[in-house]
């Protein structure tokens, strides 16, 4: 089997990872690079959009950096993506009133599926999207492990999964976000969860919460850490729709003690007003938040939200949890939302883990599948790999 890194050999986003044998050809990954902007154009990929010209194409993860350019590829290339990760893009893609755009098929942990002379097996990992896997590529006793995006960090026993991955691989594609960096040792989501707790509980004014809404692992810690401080847990429409989405045992609204709000107003046939209305009792307008103490989970386009709830209910000991990515903090929206949380009184505290493996992971990984050969992805700093070379 050969591997050809088409894109994300040195950068993070935008891995298109070709694995093959002399008969069969397919992809791990077709992303969009993260500063990609509508109508961006394609790279150049023999036999991807022009023609059908690989056999399947595997998503690890519905993260864009991994998933962009599926509306892109020809259809006639079979694809392939979690079930449960499928469901989650198909209620975002509901709530933008759009399609999905493309067709694809739901793998499932475990199982092979076979494409020509190779079979692909999917081995789920925690990672910040739900249902991320790990995809292992076989062909005549060769081995090619793509680790997709992955922490150890996350509320999944990492033993566990990493005990299912072969002791041996040809192989290993691995990501390397944080490496070559300060290789600072991640914190857990329920060492989040505590540190949330105490703040809910130290501060008597509102909370809001300014997260990523496909963060399914941050929804559980904020949730029960507002449950913990005695804080009811409101999401709004779209948080809702992918919570419930992902899957039952995820907070959401058909839970007694989360509440769901839309954050403007839409006429009645609106297809965003139809959804909320199916809420039921568990809707929840401004006037109710504001008589309460909650955990609200914004996004950076609700500063009239914000303003409005500013103008009922007392803002001061109030908390804004920035709870993503540092890097969201130059975007324009997200300047301009943290500002106005700061003019009306609430105090800013960051809250956040990497969705990605520090060092110590990836050398329990390393150590775990043993592979012959490395090949650095996903990572600024591809030189990292150099440490794992064999003799
Ligand atoms: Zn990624
Ligand atoms: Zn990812």
């Amino acid at each position: 089997m050969y591997v050809e890194v088409h894109r994300g050999a040195n950068q993070i986003g935008g891995s298109i990872i070709e694995v093959g044998t002399a008969k069969t050809r397919i992809l791990f990954d077709a992303g969009s690079e993260l500063d990609s902007f509508d109508g961006a154009p394609l790279p150049e990929v023999d036999g991807l959009f022009d023609r059908a010209g690989f056999d399947a194409v595997f998503f690890s993860h519905n993260h864009l950096d991994h998933v962009g350019l599926a509306q892109s590829i020809h259809p006639g290339i079979p694809l392939y993506m979690g079930e449960r990760a499928i469901a989650v893009m198909e209620a975002m893609a509901r709530y933008l009133g759009k399609p999905l755009g493309f067709g694809v098929r739901p793998y499932q942990r475990r199982e092979q599926v076979v494409v020509g002379d190779i079979k692909v097996t999917p081995f789920i990992i925690d990672h910040s999207a739900f249902d991320a896997y790990m995809l292992l590529a076989e062909s005549d006793g060769e081995s090619v492990l793509y680790t997709g995006d992955f922490r150890s960090s996350g509320r999944k026993p990492f033993d566990r999964e990493l005990a299912r991955l072969p002791a041996h691989v040809g192989t290993l594609i691995c990501e390397g976000t944080n490496m070559g960096g300060k290789n600072k040792p991640s914190v857990s989501e329920s060492e989040l969860e505590e540190q949330a707790t105490r703040l809910f509980r130290q501060h008597s004014g509102p909370v809001f919460v300014l997260q990523a809404s496909t963060n399914i692992d941050r929804i559980v810690t904020m949730y029960r850490a507002a449950k913990r401080s005695g804080r009811v847990f409101i999401q709004d429409l779209y948080m809702a729709e992918i919570a419930r989405a992902a899957a039952p045992t995820i907070p959401n609204p058909d839970f007694d003690d989360v509440r769901v709000y839309l954050d403007r107003y839409y006429s009645e046939d609106h297809h965003r007003y139809q959804a909320f209305d199916e809420y039921g009792a568990q809707k929840i307008g401004r006037a109710k938040i504001a008589n309460q103490k909650f955990v609200l989970c914004v996004r950076a386009l609700m500063a009239k939200m914000l303003m409005n709830l500013s103008e009922r209910t007392e803002f001061s000991d109030g908390l804004l949890v920035y709870s993503m990515w540092n890097g969201y903090r130059d975007k324009p929206e997200v300047v301009r939302f943290l500002q106005l949380a700061r003019s009306l009184g609430l105090t800013e505290v960051y809250l956040h883990n990497s969705g990605h493996a520090d060092k110590e992971t990836i050398d329990r990984l390393i150590e775990h599948v043993n592979p012959d050969k490395v090949i650095a992805v996903h990572t600024e700093n591809p030189s990292w790999v150099n440490a794992y070379r064999k003799g």
